[in-house]
């Protein structure tokens, strides 16, 4: 092989392994990065990234009340801000809100004093409704860069990765679509990602919101019950809270 053809192949291969690393849901090469819990029961954590987007979230929320399940939600500084009685509802309901940044900005998700800027406007945002500050955060895109762990760190945040839906969910392809490809990941302790927003902006979200339906219906007739993250991985949902300190004889936190 040529050296120009080698050079190719290495820059090739150390791209991939640069997105590999800061851009997998799997990749625990930055610190730990949990997709799903090890447990062996059939529980299951559906989480929803990008919102509050009206009125797609309020409908997975009436569709969550009315079967009794509890998820966790990730969400967006500016969109916490554009609906704070959407977070607050969620919160009641009791749902578990964490942070996904102020501006879902992908150039805001790069430098170390953006970063911070994000993350600390969130956690106002998001303190300002809820009345306490959330521990858990899932970066947009689950981008990682080597500054981000301390980042996180410092605001006292752990960060969560999770299993996409559906690998084209921002294009709402249909809702029978989104929901098979979330059943075939479904397995015990799995972490499913689902968007009820887009980005920091106002997106149609009809067929997530259809799918939902569909995925929690097979994943009752198959067994599995619903758990929030901090329950599933046993990390706590708050700073300061002690939720979690109590585990059942499944390592899970009893539902509140
Ligand atoms: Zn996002």
């Amino acid at each position: 092989m040529r050296i120009a053809n080698l050079a190719h192949w290495a820059a090739g291969i150390t791209a991939a392994a640069g997105y590999w690393t800061m851009m997998s849901p799997y990749s625990q090469l930055l610190g730990p990065f949990p997709y799903g819990g090890s447990t062996a029961d059939k529980v299951i954590a559906l989480t929803f990234d990008d919102g509050p987007n009206e009125p797609y979230t309020s409908q997975i929320a009436d569709f969550l009340a009315g079967v009794g399940i509890r998820a966790t939600f990730f969400q967006v500084g500016e969109c916490v801000a554009r609906f704070p009685q959407v977070t607050a509802r969620l919160a009641r309901d009791g749902h578990v809100i964490g942070n996904h940044s102020h501006s879902h900005r992908f150039t805001r998700c790069l430098g170390t004093r953006a970063q911070r800027s994000e993350t600390r406007a969130a956690q106002h945002a998001l303190t300002r409704v809820l009345g306490r500050t959330p521990a858990l955060y899932r970066p947009p895109w689950l981008l990682r860069t080597p500054t981000l762990p301390a980042v996180l760190r410092q605001h006292g945040l752990s960060p969560v990765s999770g299993e996409f839906c559906h690998a084209l969910e921002v294009f709402q392809p249909p809702p029978r679509w989104i929901a098979r490809r979330a059943l075939a990941k479904a397995r015990p302790g799995a972490i499913l990602i689902f968007h009820d927003g887009f980005d920091s902006k106002r997106g149609n979200r009809a067929s997530t919101v259809a799918a939902v339906p569909i995925v929690v219906t097979e994943l009752i007739r198959r067994g599995y019950e619903f758990v929030t993250v901090d329950e599933l991985l046993g990390f706590p949902a708050y700073q300061g809270s002690t939720q979690c300190a109590d585990r059942d004889e499944r390592g899970l936190a009893p539902s509140r």
